[in-house]
This record gives C-alpha cells, sequence and structure tokens, in this order.
C-alpha cells in the first residue's frame, strides 16, 4: 500500500496514467495516445489533490467526480495517511502544540505559532499584548482558538526526523540523538493536519531534526507543499533551517525554490565548534560560501537564526563579527535569546544585552529581529522540543510534556 502524502503530483500521475481509458481512433499514434493518456492522468491527479489538500476529504468514496472504477482502485492501492494526536496543549500566548503518534509507536511534535497582528518583535521586555491579557483561550471553545482572527500569520513548524543527529548543545532535540528520519508522508502529514485546525500561513522546518539530513524526503515533501494543486504554499513561506550541512546547502538551492534560514550562532570556529559539532566539518567559511553561491530569487534573503548564550557569543565583539561576517550576503538576523530549560548549562543573556548587540547590527544597516520566544510554558519554543519517549540512546526517559517544569 502507498501513502498518498509520500507521492507528488507527477508520481501520482505516473500511477493513473496506465489506468487511463482513452477512445482510441484510428489515424491515432501511440505517441498521441500516450499524450492523451497522460491529459487524463494529469486531470485525475488534480482533482485527487484537490479532493484530499484543499477539501481535507479523506475517503475516497467521498470523492464524486472521479469515476466508481478508480475509486475502487484508489481504495485498494493508495491510503491516505492521518496522523493521530497523542497530546495537544496550547500556551497562554496561544501557541499550539503536537505530539503525533507514528505508526512504529515513535512520537514527534509540530507547533502552530501565531503572530500577533502588532508584532512586537524588536521590543524586549514588553510582552506582546495578547500576553498581558493572560490565557486569551482560557474557557473558549476551541474552534475559536484555531480560527482566531487576531493572528498576522500562523507559522507550523514541524520535524523532519524523530530526534536528530546534530547534538547542537543548547537544543533538546539534539541531546536525544537521532532515531530515524522520517518518511515523506509523516513530513506533508503534520502540515496536512495542523492546516485542518488552523489556517496555516508559513511552514518551518524547525521542528526535531536536521533537514537536511534527511534530504530526499525533505526536498519532496516540499515539492507537495508548494505545488499549486497541493498544499499550495508560496515557495516563501516554507522556510528550510540548517546548521550547516554544506553539501546539501549547495544541492538544496538546485532542487527546490524554498526559502533557507541558517543556524549560525557563533562568529568564531573555536565558539561555534563548542556548541555546534557540525562547525568541525563545515567551518563558517565554508558555511558562509555556501550562503554567497545559494540561489535566491528576487528581494529575499537567507535568515541567519542566532541563538544568543550568555558570555558565549552575546559580545559586542562578536556583532562585529557578525556584520563582517555575513557582509554582502542578502540577509536578516534573527537574535534568539535562549530559553533555559532545567539541566542547561546555558544561560540567556539579559534583555540589555540582547538589545545593545541588535542595535550594533541595526546601526550598520544589518535587519535584525529579536525573537520574542513562544509556548515556553508547554517547551514548544525554539529548542525546546523533544519527543515523550525514549531517546536513540536507550535511556527511556518520560518527560513531563507540556508540563513548565523545564521551561523557564
Ligand atoms: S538545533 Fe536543530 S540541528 Fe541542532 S540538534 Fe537541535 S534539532 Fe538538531
Amino acid at each position: 500500500m502507498i501513502y498518498f502524502q509520500s507521492l507528488t503530483r507527477n508520481d501520482l500521475i505516473t500511477l493513473l496514467q496506465p489506468l487511463s481509458q482513452i477512445k482510441r481512433s484510428s489515424d491515432m499514434t501511440p505517441d498521441q495516445l500516450e499524450v492523451k493518456a497522460h491529459r487524463q492522468a494529469n486531470y485525475r491527479a488534480q482533482q485527487i489533490f484537490h479532493w484530499v489538500y484543499q477539501r481535507h476529504v479523506t475517503e475516497w468514496d467521498e470523492m464524486t467526480d472521479l469515476s466508481k472504477d478508480l475509486r475502487v482502485w484508489l481504495k485498494e492501492n493508495i491510503q491516505i495517511f492521518r496522523l493521530s494526536t497523542r497530546q495537544s496543549r496550547q500556551a497562554m500566548d496561544g501557541t499550539h502544540k503536537f505530539l503525533w503518534d507514528l505508526v512504529d509507536g515513535k512520537t514527534i511534535e509540530s507547533v502552530i505559532i501565531p503572530s500577533a497582528l502588532q508584532e512586537p518583535e524588536q521590543e524586549l521586555g514588553q510582552e506582546p499584548e495578547f500576553q498581558k491579557e493572560g490565557n486569551a483561550f482560557a474557557g473558549r471553545p476551541a474552534k475559536e482558538t484555531v480560527q482566531s482572527v487576531r493572528w498576522k500569520r500562523l507559522t507550523a513548524c514541524i520535524s523532519s526526523q524523530v530526534g536528530c543527529a546534530m547534538a547542537c548543545k543548547f537544543c533538546l532535540t539534539g541531546i536525544q540523538g537521532l532515531d530515524r528520519h522520517l518518511a515523506v508522508h509523516e513530513i506533508v502529514t503534520q502540515v496536512f493536519e495542523l492546516r485542518k485546525q488552523a489556517p496555516i500561513t508559513n511552514i518551518v522546518f524547525m521542528g526535531m531534526g536536521e533537514p537536511l539530513h534527511n534530504f530526499e524526503n525533505v526536498v519532496k515533501a516540499c515539492e507537495i507543499l508548494i505545488d499549486q494543486h497541493g498544499l499550495n504554499f508560496s515557495k516563501r513561506k516554507v522556510t528550510i533551517s540548517t546548521s550547516g550541512i554544506v553539501p546539501a546547502i549547495e544541492s538544496l538551492g538546485k532542487r527546490v525554490d524554498v526559502s533557507l534560514a541558517v543556524s549560525l550562532n557563533g562568529t568564531t570556529d573555536e565558539g561555534r565548534s563548542l556548541i555546534m559539532p557540525v562547525n568541525k566539518k563545515w567551518n563558517i567559511e565554508k558555511l558562509l560560501n555556501a550562503c554567497r553561491n545559494y540561489p535566491l530569487g528576487s528581494h529575499r534573503r537567507i535568515t541567519f537564526e542566532y541563538v544568543m548564550l550568555q558570555g558565549l557569543n552575546d559580545s559586542l565583539e562578536d556583532a562585529q563579527r557578525l556584520v563582517g561576517l555575513i557582509r554582502g550576503i542578502p540577509s536578516k538576523v534573527n537574535l534568539i535569546p535562549f530559553n533555559e530549560h532545567s539541566g542547561s548549562e546555558f544561560k540567556r543573556p539579559s534583555d540589555q544585552t540582547v538589545r545593545i548587540f541588535q542595535k550594533y547590527l541595526l546601526d550598520r544597516q544589518v535587519t535584525a529581529t529579536v525573537r520574542i520566544s513562544r509556548g515556553r510554558d508547554i517547551l514548544a519554543a525554539c529548542g525546546q522540543l523533544r519527543s515523550v519517549f525514549g531517546t536513540a540512546r536507550g535511556t527511556e526517559k518520560h518527560l513531563d510534556w507540556g508540563s513548565n517544569q523545564s521551561a523557564v
């Protein structure tokens, strides 16, 4: 049985083409027959994509404009995959975290991150308006929370692996180690399920896993996400975030046109290698060269994510080096004050330190925003995702999923 969400439209056309019923007229050549069969298969594939991805229909029998024979064939050969929710939790700020069960008993997480109409990204220390209200959703029907018109943006942060092999020192998923790659249908279905909950506007591969370590599956998933007959996201609104697998960055630009974010987090090889082992293989120079060569469309920029760690990468010298390093790369910098969690060896810099760092960049015409962490009370903030049970190293440790024990 094939999972529907693992198929690009071209894959589906290839499967459907032999089923096409072309009325053969005597003067048709084999080539003409094939073209006609392809057209018919393409039309059917579009219809099916629309039923599933636009209308969220998950039963073949309900696709009433398909022939009965085709519906029977689909039922016998292709299964529409569903993820079942083990738990979902909503944070005070509206961030909504989902823990999904996979068929092999593993779990992964996705998060819906709302952005307020008035995004106060650069005002450190000031809570967004919706946070001042406490839990804006308490006592309200679930439907209201997800369909709310309060949000300018609803970003789906999705996972690409169970765990992660990159072992970034500041990241909870990195502590877990890699368990396995996600299949295409497991990636696409996270968005499919989340979009049934809320009108998702953006997708970021910033959940569990290093997306470029699972390259082929992530690329194929992106093709489905940006297919106008599929989930129909703008390529600008789908962002792959990498810790810096340089050969994969080079390949990505040739394979699929989506936005790129790079987790930089350091301005010297020595400092970056301390917190990101990937830097020992592909150092800052190699990484930034790959960024320089990344094919960006007009008016598009690479986002450099910069997790700020007290005393490690938050000095003015770091800010100074950062400006020099990214000079000439169409980019913006997203400063992410570290989200402390119990047992973490790192500390969050003071708001003042972050502000001074940001001002240094802004004064030198570097676009720099400060990300206000969302969902910290349910461990959904950046670097806080980790599946509920188990680690690649077999230390079966239960996390109190969604409690604020480990969050700051
Ligand atoms: S920050 Fe990303 S790449 Fe690094 S360990 Fe965590 S999930 Fe993996």
